[in-house]
């Protein structure tokens, strides 16, 4: 999301005529566009701020200005520890940044504006992206869900969504750059509606357009997903054969606690729902370990939804306190080494899942999208295949956008490796 409103960012900056430099000691404006739903995530960008001040010091006409979550959640603490940021902008007010950058460099006072819209969704405002095989476009902004652990209804605002026309437009837009396919993005994406249609909806007009090969969505909510969503999986070739579903924990009494709003059957029923009905489905996942409270048993319960589901792939996190939520004010922490021990035991689960679900696609044929280079070799391509699976295999003349089939002759950890037919 926050890549999203970077390039959201940049083409209301191009549209204005500013040009932009990957070299710092050229510009005359440095944005940082932030996100808090890490306590990492914060740490980095307050280095990343002192770091900058070097400009500011070599020339004083050189604007600083911090966007994003961060500067929602953090404004009062970066005015006073960071005096030299000259532009404090929270997620909605983006809009206003032209305004501001044309102020006087000797404005004395930080320019902050971090006020959260109910409407603002950018509808009219399209990113500047760099070439490439995926597109990211945002279709709704904010969340509505309050899960106890997040800071995200707080720092991004109540849930809105955009219409499908200007969605539809801007897919459009990417597929005549190139693009051949769409991430769809939200916090919570199945929860999608405009003027009473919804996430459903979106997919099969997505789908109508010619030239985008193939649709991605994320994050959606486990409560929000219906069998109609199933459907659009299970009949529209586009919409690709993977689903990021958001576990998180598997105890019921954690689960409550976090007010995810479901239980670990309904988790487990609508996983084995989606596996009976989508052919060849990839399924990922997020989960938190050391959530206040968290006992052994409670540990236990998510590893049996592993066991059962057998994600393929998955996010792992140890729980940290975000200030402002409402997990903050439980006690009842987990002990530090707990929730190390927790999380291994958790990856290295996962990673035997991992390879286990990759192996049974040894010898399949399958389609690949070219997306680059491998990391590894010139002579070698990196693709995806719908399902998600990253692909190794030789080159043999095709480009980066071509779908390929290849077939799988090796998997090792989350890569499959293959070899191009003809
Ligand atoms: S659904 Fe929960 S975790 Fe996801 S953005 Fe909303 S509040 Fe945060």
């Amino acid at each position: 999301m926050n890549e999203y409103d970077s390039e959201l960012v940049a083409g209301l900056l191009e549209k204005e005529e500013y040009t932009r430099t990957e070299v710092a000691d050229d510009a005359s404006l440095i944005l940082v566009n932030t996100c808090s739903v890490r306590e990492h995530a914060e740490k980095k960008v307050h280095d990343r701020l002192g770091n900058l001040k070097v400009f500011k010091d070599r020339n004083p006409e050189v604007k600083i200005g911090l966007l994003g979550c961060m500067a929602q959640n953090l404004k009062e603490d970066l005015l006073k520890s960071k005096p030299y940021v000259d532009i404090i902008l929270g997620p909605d007010s983006y809009r206003k940044l032209p305004g501001m950058i044309a102020l006087p460099v000797d404005t004395t006072e930080n320019i902050v504006d971090t006020k959260l819209s109910r409407m603002e969704v950018y509808d009219d405002l399209f990113p500047a992206r760099r070439e490439g095989i995926n597109a990211w476009i945002s279709i709704m902004r904010g969340c509505d869900k309050f899960c106890t652990f997040c800071i995200v209804p707080f720092t991004r605002g109540r849930e809105r969504s955009r219409s499908i026309d200007s969605i539809v437009d801007e897919v459009k837009l990417i597929r005549n750059d190139g693009f051949k396919e769409v991430t769809l993005l939200g916090q919570n994406v199945n929860s999608f509606h405009h003027e009473g249609r919804r996430f459903h909806e979106l997919l099969h007009e997505v789908s109508q357009i010619e030239g985008i090969e193939r649709i991605r969505y994320t994050s959606p909510h486990p409560q929000d997903f219906d069998d109609e969503l199933i459907q659009v999986h299970a009949s529209n070739p586009k919409v690709c054969n993977h689903i990021h579903f958001p576990l998180q924990a598997g105890s019921d009494e954690v689960l409550e606690r976090m007010n995810r709003t479901y239980t670990k059957q309904h988790f487990l029923d609508l996983a084995q729902k989606m596996r009976d009905n989508i052919p060849g489905l990839a399924l990922s996942t997020d989960m938190i370990v050391g959530f206040p409270g968290e006992t052994e048993a409670d540990f236990l319960e998510t590893l049996d939804v592993m066991e059962q589901v057998k994600f393929d792939t998955a996010f792992t996190f140890k729980y940290s306190s975000r200030p402002g939520t409402k997990a903050a004010e439980f006690e009842d922490t987990v002990p530090e080494d707990d929730k190390q021990d927790r999380l291994q035991r958790m990856i290295a689960m996962q990673r035997e899942h991992t390879l286990q679900r990759n192996r049974e696609h040894i010898g399949e044929r399958v389609e690949v999208l070219v997306e680059k280079n491998s990391k590894k070799s010139e002579n070698q391509h990196q693709g995806r295949t719908r399902s998600n699976k990253i692909v190794i295999f030789d080159k043999a003349g095709e480009q980066p956008g071509d779908l390929v089939n290849v077939e799988i002759i090796d998997a090792q950890g989350i890569t499959l490796f293959g070899r191009i037919l003809d």
